[in-house]
């Protein structure tokens, strides 16, 4: 099976973008593993297993090469307010959907906002669900083939992969974005134990535009680089801490997650679809 079949099978599946990259060491982890040394506690978890991101064959020892999907869920023809409105009480919608509140005076608040992801199912189950139906595919054809999943939760650095696998370019929010997708898409792939031709990696850059920089109400875009400890969606989704009235007060409503860097993005005007399954659950 070659890599154009590989592709093709991820689109099938419902990727909105599929691309490959190598199985080897990455030179990004050197930059990668100088940041994490500062993270906050609650992303403690990127400090496990540390050398295993460095090179994915560590993760997968038969990896040769990986396929990277992205998954758009956010299209600028939808309309956020309405879809807010429809999810009702952020409260009860978060519970109901299997998230956790870990600011919960912020999301009791009159007007709390929600950010675009969470207005879909668990994205890590869908991403998920539709890998494993490109691996059966894979293998359906190629009955020697296989693969390890990964989505989010695994020590593997998906978003330099996505950037090797041709898919974007780090913004200056430090996000992937594609000039075809913008930036509001979830990144699941694969390791998978046989060799693809890669993509070419993307070298662009948004070195022109600063227009998240300035629309991050705490300051946490600096140099590229982004510093949590400022950042409304890192204390709402996965510090275990209260929030700094600071931090809580420029919030301009988000009480879980923060979009306000991804709306400021002219990247994020492009119509288009959003994958199918990542629409919003319905009430
Ligand atoms: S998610 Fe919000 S707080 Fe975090 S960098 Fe983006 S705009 Fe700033
Ligand atoms: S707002 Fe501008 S600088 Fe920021 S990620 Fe988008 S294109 Fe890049």
């Amino acid at each position: 099976m070659d890599a154009l079949r590989v592709k093709a099978i991820a689109r099938a599946a419902g990727a909105s973008a599929a691309g490959i990259a190598r199985a080897a060491d990455l030179e990004e982890f050197r930059r990668f593993s100088e940041a994490v040394i500062m993270v906050p506690s609650g992303l403690g978890y990127l400090n496990r297993d540390p050398f295993k991101r460095k090179n994915i064959k560590k993760w997968y020892a038969e990896a040769r090469s990986v396929l990277v999907c992205a998954f758009r869920y956010w299209t600028p023809d939808r309309d956020y307010g309405a879809e807010l409105a429809k999810a009702g009480a952020p409260a009860a919608y978060l519970a109901g959907s299997g998230r956790w509140a870990n600011q919960r005076e912020l999301v009791a608040a009159p007007g709390a906002k929600i950010s675009r992801y969470v207005l879909g199912r668990d994205y890590h189950l869908t991403v998920k669900e539709k890998m494993a139906a490109m691996l059966e595919e894979i293998r359906k054809e190629s009955p020697a083939a296989d693969g390890k999943i990964f989505c989010d939760t695994s020590p593997v650095m998906e978003k330099e992969l996505g950037r090797l696998a041709g898919i974007g370019f780090r913004g200056k929010n430090t996000l992937l974005l594609s000039r075809e997708l913008g930036s509001y898409f979830f990144i699941g792939g694969m390791a998978l134990n046989f060799e693809l031709k890669p993509d070419t990696p993307s070298e662009d850059s948004c070195e022109r535009c600063d227009q998240c920089v300035k629309a991050c109400p705490t300051g946490a875009l600096k140099n590229g680089k982004l510093d949590p400890s400022l950042c409304i969606s890192y204390w709402t989704t996965q510090a275990k801490l209260p929030i700094p009235a600071g931090i809580a007060e420029k919030a301009k409503g988000f009480a879980y997650g923060c979009d306000l860097c991804q709306e400021a993005c002219p990247q994020n005007k492009a119509p288009g679809q959003t994958a199918p399954g990542f629409e919003p659950i319905k009430k």
